[in-house]
């Protein structure tokens, strides 16, 4: 007999969750709260810029960075955290923040290298650094007195070998909902700084913070402009997920590295669509400050309607997502009721505990997407009182 096609190191990520979940959702004909993509479409002025691209001629290959008038467009966009990108040897444009993550570590690490990966993680990591031929090392967050959850700090020094080479860290953070605080971020900055570590971040929730929290950019912090890849996207930011233009903000070296790895994954992507998303970083962030406000209400909405619903509702303060606890509601094991939740209310999540190496420690949890018109959520919500 011969062996499975598929190499081993890639076997554990045959199968993702919201295949299966969406699967499930439309069998029964359930609300799907499980994927995370909005259900409105973004700015008018940037579709009709992609228009106007996809019928002004831009139809080949862009230069293999991106067009240059998007680098100057990220590069602007970078100001408003204080960290200057010089647009032509410090910006790639990617096929989504997806393809500059994995393109990083392919190009960043190798086999024998440990990366650092906080659980939950979201779903391609894993198999990013496995692409990579590196080990991956997880640490999992913390959950605070008052149901918030945090970086495990005294883990992630204890995680730090001789083989570290990278750390990848999300926040916004999906699946939580946190939104990392300074003090934090600075106790990651100093550690990555001592021990000479990569920082690859993935921000593609940066502009949807709520209440007080903010989004700041690791390499913000002292010592990390020159040591951290800075990853973007405009799928969330612009409600575009079907786009898949993302960026790396970084130094020269790093850049030209990922670089040096993405040509050969895609070379390039979306070319009539990276005019429009330019249009976008430099008009439409009134747009993008009404869809975070929309989105506060949307989590608001949901929260109040869960916990009616009697799940213990945590914290959410940034991203598409809110996480339940499922044991008020007498289960133990959030992926038993994720399974039945479609045929018993008519309605779909995803369980944490697929996006972690310990199942057992998150398996109380479900992930819920309020990225949803508010009858979408108001129907959910409804159907999810059935359930006491
Ligand atoms: C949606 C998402 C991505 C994927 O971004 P693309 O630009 O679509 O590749 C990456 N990271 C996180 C945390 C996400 O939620």
């Amino acid at each position: 007999m011969r062996e499975p096609a598929l190499v081993p190191r890639l076997r554990p990520f045959t199968a993702t969750i919201f295949a299966e979940m969406t699967a499930l959702a439309v069998k029964h004909g359930a609300v799907n709260l499980g994927q995370g993509f909005p259900d409105t479409d973004g700015p008018a002025g940037m579709l009709e810029a992609a228009k106007n691209s996809l019928f002004g001629g831009d139809n080949q290959y862009p230069p293999g960075p991106g067009r240059p008038e998007l680098r100057a467009a990220i590069s602007r966009h970078r100001l408003r955290y204080g960290t200057e990108y010089d647009p032509d040897t410090e910006v790639l444009v990617t096929a989504g923040a997806t393809e500059a993550i994995t393109a990083a570590l392919i190009a960043l690490t190798e086999a024998g290298d440990e990366v650092i990966v906080v659980e939950p993680y979201y779903d391609s990591y894993a198999a990013a650094v496995a692409m990579a031929g590196a080990q991956r090392r997880v640490i999992g967050l913390v959950e605070t007195a008052d149901g918030r959850l945090e970086l495990d700090l005294d883990a992630l020094r204890a995680a730090i070998t001789p083989r570290t080479r990278a750390v990848l860290l999300n926040s916004p953070h999906n699946p939580t909902g946190t939104v990392f605080s300074r003090a934090q971020l600075e106790a990651v900055a100093a550690l990555c700084v001592e021990h000479d570590l990569i920082a690859v971040t993935d921000e593609v929730y940066e502009h949807l913070v709520f209440d007080d929290a903010e989004h700041i950019p690791l390499a913000t912090l002292p010592g990390m402009r020159e040591r951290t890849v800075s990853i973007s996207s405009a799928g969330k930011t612009f409600n575009c997920t079907g786009w898949k233009i993302g960026w790396v903000c970084s130094t020269p070296e790093l850049v030209a590295a990922v670089k040096a790895a993405k040509q050969f994954i895609t070379f390039v992507s979306g070319g009539p669509l990276q005019p429009a998303v330019a249009y976008a970083l430099d008009h439409e962030l009134p747009w993008v400050e009404q869809l975070r406000t929309s989105l506060q209400d949307k989590r608001d909405r949901l929260s109040a309607g869960l916990a009616d619903a009697g799940f213990g509702v945590r914290p959410s303060t940034g991203t598409y997502f809110v996480t339940a606890d499922v044991r008020p509601l007498g289960f133990d094991d959030a992926a038993t009721l994720a399974w039945e939740l479609p045929e018993r209310v008519g309605v779909a999540a995803v369980p944490v505990k697929v996006f972690t190496d310990h199942p057992d420690e998150w398996k109380h949890l479900l992930r819920f997407a309020f990225c949803k018109r508010n009858e979408v959520i108001d129907e959910a919500v409804g159907r999810l009182r059935q359930l006491v």
